[in-house]
């Protein structure tokens, strides 16, 4: 159901040209600086060129939220002394109007606005702990920043193009996906696309590869040198090689990952282009590298969605008011059954071990979270503090579901058509620069494969119905087995399967070539 203030948004949008004369001035743009050789007091010191705000940009908005993390972050929170000058560098009135905005008296007159802003990682906060991958920290030998724990805009100006200087020891290496130009400044196209690239900057190890064409980066920050950019790359070279075979080629063209390891874990978050991770830092050894392997798989194939399939509350992004979408079973249910299942079709993982891992996800599931929780209410509750205690399951619940939609596509298909190919279809239907509506996208992936799906989300995304696993993975002569009182124990493969079932699991192992599309 679209929102009212969507509908009169779209609506006062489309009035506006005719009412309102062409003027031919350009676009206030947005030149930041960032002054990182200044680092002995956790503070950011931020200063905002700019010219030509108007009456409707009198609003310098801090983040609310950021795409991805389903938290409320509240980043007006770490601001300490804003500022706004004139030309004459005369103070202009400012005050604070809520947590996450400070008004300018007379933002025509602006041309600087400073503040400075704590790191997110050393200043302590009552509630709502910025996730440190998703947080700055500003160190002696490093700094990480996630440019909306930095940076906020001029209201009206989410979309107005972005520069961003960094000033910065020369000896550091600067791992990021944003663009820079020949002096050295990192250029977007908006706030949004600004935001949508960490930064991780100082002492770093580097490596990087070519994936179908693309080139792939690995930035590393480990406390004491214990990991390095080229074990990693090492260990996850063949996993991106699957992951570009599994996708045919991959829908970016760069991509960079950036590790910071030191006293704490705390986990990773997605980007367009990159990814950053943050855990702690240990001797380096394969079952490490397995374990970073499985979780960058998972942030690499968000790549496909939400990048390339999203709805359109993700591709217009309230920066003020938190807004969920119903789709989390899609963003991260599917993109961490992806990452697990392009290994099992690769070869890197045995049947054996992805199994033991799906086991582990049921347990997790019946165990450690509210079952009567729908995946699409856990969507919708994920910004309050009820949904926060049940959003982990996500990763669980979320990837099995897409697990058995995955098995009844297969089966729906004869074996031809499964979850990986329905999800390629929608990357080539929707894609980066064109969202699915929010209502809509159950109606397409019915059109697109059987009736039946619409029972399926009905079930097991709308409604919380015991998942059927044991009904599924027999379809593949694969046995779940129960201990006494009903708890899942195994899964066991099922030697001698009947040919239906060995046909829909030579399919679900990614043996059997898929119909062309
Ligand atoms: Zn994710």
């Amino acid at each position: 159901m679209p929102r009212l203030s969507e509908l009169l948004f779209a609506t006062l949008g489309a009035a506006a040209p005719s009412s309102t004369p062409a003027v031919a001035t350009a676009a206030p743009s947005l030149s930041y600086a960032v002054d990182l050789n200044d680092r002995a007091d956790d503070l950011f010191k931020v200063t905002l060129t700019v010219k030509g705000l108007g009456p409707d940009n009198g609003i310098y908005q801090f983040a609310s939220t950021a795409p991805g993390t389903y938290q409320v972050m509240n980043i007006g929170r770490f601001v300490r002394g804003f500022e706004a000058l004139d030309a004459a560098g005369a103070r202009i009135p400012v005050e604070q109007v809520s947590v996450n905005q400070w008004r300018i008296a007379e933002p025509a007159r602006a041309r600087t606005i400073r503040y400075a802003i704590a790191e997110t990682w050393d200043t302590e906060v009552e509630q709502n702990q910025v996730y440190l991958m998703c947080g700055t920290s500003i160190e002696r030998d490093h700094v990480l920043i996630n440019p909306h724990a930095v940076i906020g805009y001029p209201s009206g100006l989410q979309q107005a193009p972005v520069r961003l200087r960094l000033a910065y020891p020369a000896a550091w290496v600067v791992g990021t996906a944003l663009e820079r130009d020949g002096k050295g400044v990192y250029h977007a196209e908006s706030y949004d696309e600004l935001i949508d690239s960490p930064i991780l900057l100082g002492r770093l190890t580097e490596a990087r590869m070519m994936v179908t064409g693309v080139p792939v980066e690995i930035y590393v920050y480990s406390k004491t040198d214990k990991i390095k950019a080229p074990q990693l790359l090492g260990a996850m070279d063949d996993m991106l090689e699957a992951a570009g075979r599994f996708l045919g080629r991959l829908p970016v063209d760069r991509y960079t990952f950036l590790y910071h390891f030191e006293d704490q874990s705390a986990g990773a978050w997605e980007h367009s282009l990159s990814s950053e991770y943050v855990f702690e830092e240990g001797e380096f050894t394969d079952s490490l590298g397995q374990s970073l392997t499985d979780i960058a798989a998972h942030e690499f194939f968000h790549v496909v969605t939400p990048l390339n399939i999203h709805s359109e509350i993700i591709e217009h992004f309230n920066f003020v008011t938190p807004v969920p979408s119903q789709h989390l079973w899609l963003y991260e249910g599917t993109t961490e059954w992806a990452a697990h299942v392009m290994q099992l079709r690769a070869g890197l993982k045995s049947p054996e071990d992805y199994l033991a891992h799906t086991l582990r996800k049921i347990q997790i599931d019946r165990t450690a979270f509210d079952s009567s929780y729908s995946l699409r209410e856990l969507a919708l509750t994920s910004y309050s503090d009820s949904g926060q205690a049940q959003y982990a399951n996500i990763y669980m619940r979320g990837a099995l579901t897409a697990g058995l939609l995955d098995i009844r596509l297969l089966e729906l298909s004869k074996g031809e058509r499964g979850l990986q190919d329905v999800i390629l279809e929608l990357t080539r239907k929707f894609g980066k620069d064109r969202a699915f509506p929010e209502a809509g996208l159950v109606d397409t992936l019915v059109a697109m494969t059987y009736p039946e799906v619409r029972d399926f989300f009905a079930r097991y995304v709308w409604e919380s119905d015991k998942l059927p696993i044991e009904e599924y993975y027999a379809k593949l002569g694969i046995r779940l087995a129960e201990d006494a009182d009903g708890r899942p124990v195994r899964f066991e493969i099922e030697p001698n399967p009947t040919q239906e079932q060995r046909r829909l699991r030579e399919a679900w192992l990614g043996r059997r070539p898929r119909k062309a599309t």
